[in-house]
């Protein structure tokens, strides 16, 4: 029996189809830092014999009887979040609740995930995309979780032409904050990390300036830096709790703070008064999970067919064969700091 700080390989039977479901092999898969959330810091309760992994690409093996557009021997992009498009919660534009908080997140959460040689996916038409021909499996699987939460963290900040963003965390997730925030047309993007590695993909992200939290308070080097100027925004993709405390000292009026980091311990966030306009600085706090499903999955694959975004500066680290998944996932552990993203091709 697995449970939470324990990780192994398991044996069990291989998912069913239900009439509207696929079941896929996995071509590609990557470790997430979610994954390490959940079985090392117990952020979502205690699990047992759970099924890591919610990031893949796969090729169909088989659909259930009501599956439109979808066969066996296609290759497809899983999103991280598979919705139940049939609820109300979906209907209400929160397809990421379907079913109640966080329900739209399945894999790995509470039905087992995709580091497994059979995986199931409810919903097959309106949670699958067919792979561009030109994009691998190794940079689509970015395309399950990084880039459609990193571009999340910059939709909800609203990010408009012209405006100066932070983005606190550069991981992978911040990394795609950062891409995100460019493409929306941000002017200034300071982007706050310590790895190098990170820094330097950031700039090859749009980053105009790199910030380093282990070398003095970033509310007072980001304010030095904007000529003691408030930013527009700022995306939270990493930190902790105090992030938010931070993110508030250096908002302007009608601010928005996006955060997408999945916060895995700490039970409040504090919001000062003074810093929040004494409850009347029209600043926004939201956060959100990543959006799944089909649309998106095909208009953000359209980044990677076209060329307009390039992945395979994540790629820092690439296996083959299913077995180098717990190292991957070690590695998302641990951080080291050459690291991006693993990625194991199947
Ligand atoms: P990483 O751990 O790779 O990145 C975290 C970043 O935060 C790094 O740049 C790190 O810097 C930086 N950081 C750490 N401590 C501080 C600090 N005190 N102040 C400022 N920056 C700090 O994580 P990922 O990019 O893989 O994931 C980010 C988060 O997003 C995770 O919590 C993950 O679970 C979550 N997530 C959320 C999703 C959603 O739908 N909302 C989906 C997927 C993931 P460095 O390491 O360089 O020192
Ligand atoms: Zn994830």
């Amino acid at each position: 029996m697995l449970r939470l700080n324990e990780v192994g390989w398991i044996e069990k039977d291989r998912p069913a189809c239900g009439p509207k479901d696929a079941i896929v092999r996995p071509l590609a898969v990557s470790p997430c830092t979610s994954d390490v959330h959940t079985v090392y810091e117990g952020a979502i309760g205690e699990r047992f014999n759970l099924i890591l992994g919610h990031e893949a690409v796969g090729q169909v093996v088989e659909v259930g009887s009501l599956v439109k557009d979808f066969k066996p021997g296609d290759t497809v992009i899983i999103p991280a979040i598979t919705p139940d498009w049939e609820s109300v919660e979906a209907q209400m534009g929160l397809s990421q609740h379907s079913g109640g908080m966080l329900c739209g997140w399945k894999f790995s959460n509470f039905k087992d995930g995709v580091f497994a040689e059979f995986f199931h996916v409810n919903e097959a038409d309106g949670n699958m995309a067919l792979l561009p021909k030109n994009v691998t499996p190794e940079e689509g699987v970015m395309l399950s979780d990084m880039v459609p939460t990193g571009f999340h963290g910059a939709d909800n900040a609203e990010v408009a032409y012209g405006e100066t963003v932070a983005v606190i965390g550069i991981g992978p997730v911040g990394l795609m904050a950062v891409a995100g925030a460019n493409l929306r047309g941000a002017g200034r993007i300071f982007a706050v990390g310590s790895r190098e590695v990170c820094q330097e993909a950031a700039k090859k992200y749009g980053a105009t300036d790199v910030v380093n939290y282990k070398q003095g308070d970033i509310v007072q080097q980001i304010q030095e830096a904007n000529s003691k100027k408030p930013v527009d925004k700022v995306i939270i993709a990493g930190g902790d709790l105090a992030s938010f405390e931070q993110a508030l000292k250096i908002i302007r009026p009608g601010g928005i703070i996006s955060n997408v980091n999945y916060l895995g311990s700490g039970d409040y966030i504090k919001i000062s008064r003074l810093d929040w306009g004494v409850g009347m600085g029209h600043i926004r706090i939201v956060g959100g999970l990543m959006p799944g499903g089909r649309k998106n999955m095909e208009y953000l694959s359209n980044l990677l067919k076209y060329r307009k975004l390039d992945v395979s500066i994540l790629l820092t680290h690439r296996y083959k064969g299913i077995e180098h998944i717990e190292k991957g996932l070690a590695l998302m552990k641990d951080k080291p700091r050459d690291l991006i993203k693993p990625v194991i091709t199947i």
